[in-house]
């Protein structure tokens, strides 16, 4: 067992996945055909919302979601500094100024209360963003009522980062139908819950953003009929209406996604099981868990622990480290999400600094994602938790 890594994060794959991508290569289109519509009504069959845009990758997703809400130079778009750096540079890629709203250090998303002093400030000094995307990280819903709640009054348009919840819960709703936002997002990375290779989607509500959408997909072309300026035109005939992108998912990828797609519930109560395994081998370790929130279920994308030995969190940073390398030593590969953002040597140029986010700064430097995926057994996470807990002991001696 020993000598076999186990990463943090790894895919799912069966022989129904293989077949439906064999199929659309030996019968189907292989991009612009039947599977990208099917994937997306699947997505909104599952997810509850109304349309679905699919694309080449949640950044891009990401991208065509703010340009949909004409974010452009001189707007401000406000983000979590733990996240990928996908949240935050989409905004940078439309022209528009970023920000970040400091966690909560339970969930470890963006901070409702946080939100509601910066609101307050950024009003007074006349910056306040015209869109925001909290993040869903690790697959735990944020507090998404409490801050539309928020943005409303400022009629501040929000887009989730679903990138890790797709499957997760929040008051009964599905993450995905939109209840408190303009679009969501989804990433269909090897890595995430579901994959298509590279690829990513955009879930709304609303048909007019939808359109836009569509067009900033496909570099703003469009040969719907009803849409066209010129009317009575011939059927080759198509305009670009305005400046889009190629950001087309393929059909391959759209038949792998559909196929991932009837499983995802499976793969989310496999986690269920191992996560309340790692819970009851680490109960007595200084690691603090992901809380269990009554009113939200987690998709479970990666299990997020934070080392907790010392009162002094540069002491645990330290101990943290000495722990990620004691289990990569024995080929246990574990990971941080997320180094914070704005302490990205690009961000510093920018001229964000260390200071800026305390919490979200002191939640990451003792931060250690453990493996989580479905293919990982009980055993596997019985071994890791015991590697911990000789860890923990050598040191308490
Ligand atoms: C993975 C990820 C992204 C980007 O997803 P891609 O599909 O790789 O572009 C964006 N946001 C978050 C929170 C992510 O984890």
């Amino acid at each position: 067992m020993s000598n076999t890594v186990i990463p943090y994060g790894r895919h799912q794959l069966d022989e129904d996945d293989i077949a439906g991508v064999v199929d659309v290569l030996q019968n189907g289109f292989i991009t612009q055909g039947p599977k990208i519509p099917e994937f997306e009504s699947a997505l909104c069959s599952y997810s509850g919302a109304k349309y679905c845009t699919v694309t080449t990758n949640a950044t891009s997703a990401l991208h065509i979601a703010l340009l949909a809400l004409n974010i452009g130079p001189g707007d401000t778009v406000w983000t979590t500094p733990i996240s990928f750096v996908a949240s935050a540079n989409c905004a940078l890629y439309c022209g528009a100024n970023i920000d970040f709203v400091d966690i909560d250090p339970i969930t470890r998303n963006l901070c409702a209360n946080h939100l509601a002093e910066k609101l307050k400030a950024a009003k007074q000094n006349n910056t306040l963003p015209k869109a925001i995307i909290p993040v869903h990280l690790s697959g735990l819903p944020c507090d998404i009522e409490a801050i539309a709640t928020l943005c409303k009054p400022y009629n501040i348009r929000i887009i989730e980062d679903a990138s890790h919840a797709i499957g997760a819960s929040y008051k009964q709703q599905s993450i995905g139908n939109c209840t408190w936002s303009d679009m969501t997002v989804f990433s269909f990375h090897p890595v995430k819950m579901i994959t298509t290779g590279e690829g990513g989607a955009v879930c709304t509500n609303n048909p007019s953003l939808k359109n836009s959408l569509d067009l900033l997909r496909s570099h703003g072309i469009t040969k719907e009929t009803s849409q066209l300026k010129k009317s009575a035109q011939p059927d080759f005939y198509y305009e670009q209406q305005s400046l889009g992108f190629n950001y087309r998912m393929t059909d391959l990828q759209a038949a792998l996604g559909l196929s991932q797609l009837k499983k995802l519930d499976a793969f989310i109560q496999q986690r269920e099981i191992l996560v309340e395994h790692y819970r009851s081998l680490l109960k007595e370790t200084p690691l603090i868990l992901p809380p269990a929130l009554r009113d939200r279920r987690s998709a479970w994308h990666i299990f997020i622990t934070n080392v907790n030995f010392f009162q002094n969190h540069i002491e645990n940073e330290a101990l943290r480290n000495d722990l990620y390398k004691h289990l990569k030593e024995n080929n246990i590969l574990c990971n941080v999400h997320y180094l914070p953002i704005h302490l990205q040597p690009y961000y510093q140029q920018l001229g964000f600094k260390q200071g800026d986010y305390p919490i979200a700064e002191r939640y990451a430097s003792t931060a250690l994602t453990l493996p989580l995926y479905g293919a990982l057994t009980s055993e596997n996470v019985a071994h890791i938790c015991h590697l911990i807990s000789e860890f923990f002991s050598a040191i308490a001696d």
